[in-house]
């Protein structure tokens, strides 16, 4: 179905988008599969090329331009060439939000320039091994010494862990006891502070181009001055930004969806099955038909919640109800899809088998289905 969401502008940031992603990611692609991530000259050339940096002012080295549209467009064309750009979704859809929102001017000269060329990598840390839907649980404390907050606790489930040079860190730095959600605090730990450091690197079903990482923190003194925004008041902050992290879910499902039906078109067309292509069954065609129409409903779902995401509309339960469709809609169509493979299906070395595992996640991270269902039923006033 047509879309109106994207300008001549975005257009043209498809084409570097395309090209960049068919001559510098995809040739590469199983290598970093085996070796758990995306090395970080590709992240430099991404910067160089203005690709990281687009929402940054242009004092910094960024673009100027905060518009979600050009991510929308970045992960379309990774997932038409059946790839990921490893933590790249991370760092600009919900990591850079909380430092355009919340750093000051001395943290915007100290950081900015480098996050708009690649040569800061981030990670953002909620989930503890004994929380992660219940984020006014977090254990992770920090204490005020003087000029530092003094660290302590564990967090896992880090997307980016394993390379971030700067790790936005959720601790509890007060407890109100009317009010559970008061207290958290954003601090920003740097690469070689002492007391920070990374565990194990988590094997995961998929998503194997991004490392998932648990890290520890034991008496790590981060300067008051690495403190985003206001001390006590984080809660409010990630329920400001988790909407947009739950659209960029969306978005790289919807876009999943959609290459897994061209991948087995392909596939049906070659493969032959009692002497005639596969896909001249009536079952592959209806199957691709039904799963095509799930698309283009969820499509148009998210279209919309885009357009209101740039206007600054979208609500909370908005949010929540695009990433619960579009996630579950993921789940069905690549099923399905992976089924005309057969056999080969369930073989890694077919890109179909990848989009299964990598989707898997879509319905836990950022919020699982269940606690989009929750918000949901909390707007219904339930
Ligand atoms: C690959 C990957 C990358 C991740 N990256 C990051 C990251 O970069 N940073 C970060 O902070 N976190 C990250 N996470 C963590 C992720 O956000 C959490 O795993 C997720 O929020 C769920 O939390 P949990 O795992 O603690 O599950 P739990 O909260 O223990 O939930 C267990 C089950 O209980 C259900 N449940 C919980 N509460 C309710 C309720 N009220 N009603 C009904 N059912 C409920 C859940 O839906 C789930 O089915 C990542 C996770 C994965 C797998």
């Amino acid at each position: 179905m047509r879309r109106d969401l994207f300008t001549e502008d975005h257009e043209s940031f498809r084409e570097l988008a395309h090209d960049f992603v068919e001559k510098e990611v995809v040739p590469h692609y199983p290598e970093w599969e085996k070796g758990g991530r995306m090395p970080r000259e590709v992240f430099e050339k991404m910067g160089s090329l203005g690709m990281l940096g687009m929402a940054i002012p242009e004092e910094y080295g960024g673009g100027g331009m905060p518009d979600y549209r050009y991510n929308v467009v970045l992960q379309e064309e990774s997932a038409k060439a059946l790839v990921t750009l490893s933590t790249v979704r991370t760092q600009l859809e919900v990591i850079l939000p909380y430092f355009l929102h919340y750093a000051n001017a001395e943290q915007r000269t100290r950081w900015f320039p480098g996050l708009a060329s690649g040569a800061l990598l981030t990670a953002v840390a909620m989930t503890e091994p004994g929380t992660g839907s219940d984020l006014a649980g977090m254990r992770t404390t920090a204490v005020r010494d003087g000029d530092h907050w003094i660290v302590n606790g564990a967090k896992t489930f880090i997307t980016g862990g394993m390379q971030a040079d700067l790790v936005i860190v959720v601790a509890r730095t007060s407890t109100d006891p009317d009010n559970r959600r008061k207290g958290l605090t954003l601090l920003v730990v740097e690469d070689g502070m002492p007391g920070f450091t990374r565990g194990r690197e988590l094997e995961k079903m998929g998503c194997k181009v991004q490392d998932t990482a648990e890290l520890s923190f034991v008496d790590v003194r981060v300067p008051a001055a690495n403190v985003l925004g206001e001390v006590d008041e984080a809660f409010g902050y990630l329920g400001h930004n988790l909407p947009q992290e739950r659209l960029t879910v969306a978005v790289g499902s919807v876009a999943q969806a959609r290459s897994a039906i061209g991948a087995a078109i392909e596939y049906t067309q070659s493969r032959k099955a009692f002497g005639t292509p596969v896909a001249s069954f009536q079952n592959t065609k209806f199957e691709l038909a039904a799963c095509s129409t799930e698309v283009e409903a969820a499509q148009a779902m998210l279209d919309r919640a885009v357009t209101l995401h740039v206007d600054g509309e979208l609500s909370a339960p908005d949010a929540a109800r695009v990433k619960l469709f579009c996630t579950e809609m993921q789940a069905r169509v690549i099923d399905r899809c992976l089924q005309l493979f057969g056999g080969y299906g369930y073989m890694m070395e077919y890109p179909i088998a990848r989009l299964y595992t990598d989707a898997r996640v879509a319905r836990i991270y950022a919020g699982t289905s269940e606690v989009m269902k929750v918000i949901i039923a909390k707007s219904l006033g339930l």
